[in-house]
């Protein structure tokens, strides 16, 4: 069913302003139609008032929202074919399943309202919960109820404001991949709001990072972690190593940069000015530790007269933390492997990643 063609959402230029404090500012952004893009950032970057203006509960101080080719910025939330799933589920206590689902179509007098309400409690699997009332329910079921009760009205474009915030973990991860198979199988365009990278990564096939009003990256959630442009980006997306370096020279797209002292290859598309000062970015499951002076099994930059400080087992990994010549920490995350012995505390070690693993960010932004 699903079909990833024209018809999507734009927001053109989207600005909010509360009394003189810009929450959205002047966003550009393209939704393709039938696509799971998520919009993932801290609390209180502005995630929920975007939403609350696709949804027509905000209106803009400026900008505009089209959806499928009509600009929607001044029409009335309930004339819009856009539908919000919260998250406190807000279903009816009173009704059982079926009528939470049903209420919709039974107050626009539609028809079929019955087949159209058994085949959505199908697409949950909640059928045989049909009878019940919502207090009866788990927390994912009455999740999944408020999802068919949204789906049923057929809208364009389902609007998820953090809607698995109320589960457990456990329960969370399951929703995750159920509310995409849910999306998978109707084909509808679906904004899920998060501030869990994790959620956002696992869900979206496009993820947009917002922070303080304003998109910082968008893209793959792949592409978002290999290649984050911002450090807000890649210390918001996972865990980053970044290193004060000087750009020397460049080769191509390998550049060469002194770290302290070690030259060390970066590959990256992006230009820099020789002399310029960068951010070194490194994921600490792409560092290699080892002995000093052992060669590490990866071509690349080697680093020497590091120091264990500390080492956590973690099951899947073990995480190191490196005292480097220049007195940062770096963190190595180890797959075990059951390959070899654990480095312990004091050891003297050497650490090591290719050149293609690395990132190059501008030294203009802050690193913390
Ligand atoms: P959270 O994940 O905590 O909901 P968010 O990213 O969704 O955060 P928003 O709820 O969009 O953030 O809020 C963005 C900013 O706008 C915040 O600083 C918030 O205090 C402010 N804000 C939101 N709604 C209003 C309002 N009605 N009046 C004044 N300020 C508001």
């Amino acid at each position: 069913m699903s079909e990833a063609v024209g018809g999507g959402l734009e927001l053109r230029s989207l600005t909010k302003e509360f009394a003189g404090f810009t929450a959205v500012k002047s966003l550009d952004l393209d939704v393709p139609k039938g696509a799971f893009f998520a919009l993932l950032g801290p609390s209180g970057c502005g995630k929920t008032t975007t939403l609350r203006m696709v949804a027509g509960l905000e209106s803009p101080t400026s900008g505009t929202i089209t959806l499928g080719g009509q600009d929607i910025t001044r029409t009335k939330a309930y004339q819009r074919p856009v539908n919000t799933v919260f998250q406190n589920y807000a279903l009816f206590p009173h009704l059982d399943i079926f009528e939470n689902v049903a209420f919709g179509l039974r107050r626009r007098k539609e028809s079929d309202v019955d087949r159209r309400v058994t085949e959505m409690l199908e697409l949950v699997e909640l059928s045989s919960q049909a009878r019940k009332r919502p207090a009866q329910l788990s927390g994912g079921q009455q999740q999944r109820v408020a999802l068919a009760r949204a789906l049923i009205n057929q809208p364009e474009v389902l609007l998820l404001d953090e809607p698995l915030g109320a589960l457990d973990l456990k329960l969370r991860r399951s929703m995750q991949l159920e509310i995409k198979r849910i999306q998978t199988e109707v084909g509808l365009t679906f904004i899920h709001v998060t501030h869990d990278q994790e959620e956002a990564m696992t869900m979206a096939d496009t993820v947009a990072v917002m922070n303080a009003g304003v998109i910082e990256q968008m893209g793959a959630p792949s592409e978002l972690y290999e290649n984050p442009r911002t450090t807000f980006v890649a210390n918001f997306l996972g865990q980053s190593n970044l290193i004060e370096g000087r750009i020397k020279s460049r080769d191509s797209d390998v550049v060469t940069v002194d770290m302290h002292g070690t030259d060390v290859s970066v590959t990256t598309a992006r230009s820099h000015a020789d002399g310029e000062m960068g951010w070194i970015g490194i994921r600490p499951e792409k560092v290699l530790i080892g002995d000093e002076g052992e060669n590490l099994d990866a071509p690349g930059n080697s680093i020497p007269g590091g120091r264990v400080v500390d080492v956590s087992f973690v099951g899947v990994s073990t995480q190191y933390l490196v005292r480097m010549p220049w007195g940062q920490e770096l963190q190595v995350f180890e797959q075990n492997t059951g390959r070899r012995r654990m480095f312990r505390r004091g050891d003297q070690v050497e650490l090591s990643w290719r050149p293609e693993f690395a990132f190059l960010l501008d030294h203009s932004q802050d690193a913390s």
